[in-house]
């Protein structure tokens, strides 16, 4: 690197980055919030490709410094690298999520690769890795606190999981296979797109599609004429089932969408997916191998809080029989409806969610535009979402119209502690758009850390329905609990108390980053905050009580089928991922019938949520060897929340106590060790099992 006269760096690809891009400097506003009236889309590829630069400078600077390793002068200071990037790619990772165009989206795919790059270059780089590895070592002499000590072994497993102790020839090796792994992961994606288009149902007859209403029917037209094709296009989703299933009435239409959906991507031609897969799976095998690992589940779960497979496994093992049985009777009540229609056939896939409706229906008596009234977002969020956590927490929320945001709809709010001292920032962005990712999620704008005192800033992204100007956003009780869900992932980071960026937060393991927010999910329905909130908009009379049982009952409907799919896929994932080294290319389709009979989940009416060969979570995502991880914090959500009920429920002590010791602290230490001190035991399947219906005493 060179340096400015003053002594002040100067950095080489600083060309179209300078004081006027926003992000040059930490911005000046309330908690350090990004200044989105000032941020063009052209300012962040310059801030990004200039913040990569200049960590990489930072981290050189580090891996070639003459003096020898300190806690101070290698870990701290690699927590202080990259400070522009962060601030880059944190708004950036907001507006492409939430609000995409054309040009983010252009700067997306040009940075891809760049930004695959950087990470491999700083986890890869010999000398860094040596530093840290001497500092390692004699970790134990060197009197550092908990979480300093957390912060070093973090560091040394990651480069180590990263491959930083390999051989040159290996480490050579280990690159090639992740730039083949990359590129597979890539082409199944692409492959998928593709073959879930080409799957749609397309019929010329309007009768093949009666059940649908007159809204879906339109739609389906107007997919047609947009694909320019004759007649309706019933688009896939990407699950198993398909939600139209419990609408068609033609048992030929629904057989037709469902094998649609079975074989999307086992149609031989282009986007046959099969071959991908197989080869995925070997290659992780020969990756296991060449990390030191019996397989790629091994190495991938080290740093998670089951730590191995086989914990996954039995946890998985202990939810089937439970599980299954419940799927078994839900099947005979099915049936016993067909058979009592004059059906005169056996129950299969595609006709389950078409009678589980008209069960639910004859069972519940649960109808939308009932319920909806009384859930009206600004008083869920308000006095369902604000009140329950004011309840536990004590901390208080004061909306702010002077912070500049993204998008017009979005709304900001500061977050007072119970102590009356600033505590968070929090944006909430809940309507659909059509340029915003599907689904809802917690992100950060500013991330806490004591090393720079930064109070957290966190946002909470959404898809509820728009109304039309002047009208009510009402919810269904499904969008109720995403809201508290989503709000738990944002306490999680708003509770935020440790001094490393690195260990903040939500920066902790999969399968427990999903507790918080499931648990949070609890207060929707506890009766001191239902009743708070559950009222009707326009005369504010409170949810009569008939009405909120029918809501609770309805949670339990269906449990039985909804959850094996869920353990089924889980399970599938696991099979695929613990096969040993050595293992040769398996056929997806044999293997995944040997796997499901293997783990006694061979349903026939009861097939996985996502087949191998459409299973983007594990090829084309992140979650290889864990998709069981939804499962495991699910566990842990009614685990801790079975605390609650014996300790008092929702009280201002239990709620400091689970902040204190869990909601506060990260990854600053084992999460195992962190949850049972908390709880006071290990974590038990009993109660998930019980909110679900699926054990014998809850008579599903
Ligand atoms: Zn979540």
């Amino acid at each position: 690197m060179s340096i400015g006269t003053a002594g002040t760096p100067v950095y080489a690809a600083d060309t179209e980055f300078g004081p006027s891009n926003p992000f040059y400097a930490e911005s000046t506003l309330p908690f350090h919030a990004p200044p989105f009236d000032k941020i063009k889309d052209t300012d962040y590829q310059p801030a990004i490709e200039a913040g990569m630069a200049h960590q990489r400078e930072e981290i050189n600077q580090i891996a070639n410094d003459p003096a020898a390793p300190t806690f101070e002068n290698t870990i701290v200071a690699m927590e202080k690298t990259g400070r522009l990037f962060e601030r880059a790619m944190l708004a950036f990772g907001c507006v492409t999520g939430a609000n995409l165009n054309p040009t983010l989206q252009k700067v997306q795919e040009i940075e891809a690769p760049k930004l695959a790059a950087h990470n491999d270059a700083i986890f890869l780089d010999a000398k860094l890795f040596q530093r840290v590895k001497t500092i390692y070592d004699k970790r134990g002499s060197l009197k550092l606190d908990a979480e300093s000590l957390r912060l070093v072994d973090w560091y040394y497993k990651k480069f180590v999981h990263s491959g930083a102790n390999l051989s040159e020839a290996d480490k050579a090796q280990l690159k090639k296979l992740n730039e083949e792994e990359s590129t597979l992961t890539q082409g199944f994606t692409t492959k998928l797109l593709a073959a879930t288009k080409d799957a749609a149902l397309v019929t010329t007859d309007k009768a093949a599609l009666a059940g649908l209403t007159d809204a879906q029917i339109a739609a389906a037209a107007e997919a047609a004429k947009t694909r320019k094709t004759e007649g309706y296009i019933v688009p896939l989703q990407n699950t198993t089932q398909q939600p139209d299933l419990s609408l068609l009435k033609e048992r030929a239409s629904r057989q037709t969408l469902f094998e649609n959906s079975w074989n999307r991507a086992e149609k031989s031609g282009a986007n046959d997916t099969r071959e991908t897969v197989s080869r995925l799976a070997e290659l992780r095998t020969q990756k296991a191998k060449l990390l030191g690992f019996p397989n790629y589940a091994s190495w991938k779960l080290e740093d998670q809080m089951a730590k191995n497979p086989a914990a996954a496994i039995k946890f998985m093992d202990s939810l089937v029989p439970g599980t299954t049985a419940a799927a078994r009777s839900e099947a005979r009540d099915i049936q016993a409806l067909i058979d009592q229609q004059k059906g005169g056939f056996q129950l299969q896939p595609w006709d389950w969610e078409f009678y589980a409706e008209q069960v639910r229906k004859a069972k519940y008596d649960l109808d939308e535009s009932q319920i909806k009234p009384y859930f009206e977002l600004s008083n869920v969020l308000e006095n369902g979402v604000f009140y329950a956590a004011n309840q536990m927490y004590g901390i208080t929320f004061k909306e702010r119209k002077d912070i500049p945001v993204w998008q017009e709809d979005v709304r900001v709010f500061e977050v007072t502690d119970s102590n009356g001292k600033p505590l968070a920032l929090w944006y909430g962005d809940y309507f659909k758009r059509d340029n915003k990712n599907g689904g809802a999620w917690m992100d950060s704008l500013v991330t806490q850390s004591k090393l720079f005192s930064a109070l957290p800033v966190v946002i909470n992204v959404c898809n509820f329905a728009k109304p039309a100007a002047g009208q009510p956003a009402l919810l269904n009780f499904r969008d109720v609990t995403t809201m508290f869900h989503e709000f738990g992932h944002a306490l999680h980071g708003m509770f935020a108390d440790t001094v490393y960026p690195t260990l903040s937060g939500t920066a902790v393991a999969r399968d427990f980053v999903e507790f918080p927010s499931q648990f949070n999910e609890n207060w929707a329905t506890y009766p001191a905050v239902f009743h708070h909130y559950a009222k009707h908009y326009q005369t504010g009379e409170p949810m009569p009580a008939e009405l909120m049982q029918k809501i609770k009952k309805s949670l339990k409907f269906n449990q039985g089928y909804a959850f094996t799919e869920v353990v089924a896929a889980a399970q599938l994932d696991m099979q695929w991922h613990t096969l040993p080294p050595g293992t040769p290319k398996q056929n997806p389709d044999e293997f995944e019938k040997q796997a499901l009979d293997k783990t006694n989940l061979a349903l026939s009416y009861v097939p996985p949520r996502y087949r191998s060969s459409y299973f983007a979570h594990i090829w084309g995502g992140g979650y290889s060897a864990g998709y069981y991880a939804y499962l495991w914090a699910e566990m842990l959500d009614h685990d801790a929340f079975q605390w609650f009920d014996e300790h008092g429920g929702l009280t201002r002590a239990n709620g400091d106590r689970v902040r204190k010791m869990v909601l506060s602290r990260g990854n600053t230490e084992d999460l195992g060790k962190m949850y049972d001190a908390w709880r006071g035991a290990k974590p038990s399947v009993e109660p998930m099992m019980k909110f679900r219906g699926l054990t014998p005493e809850s008579g599903n």
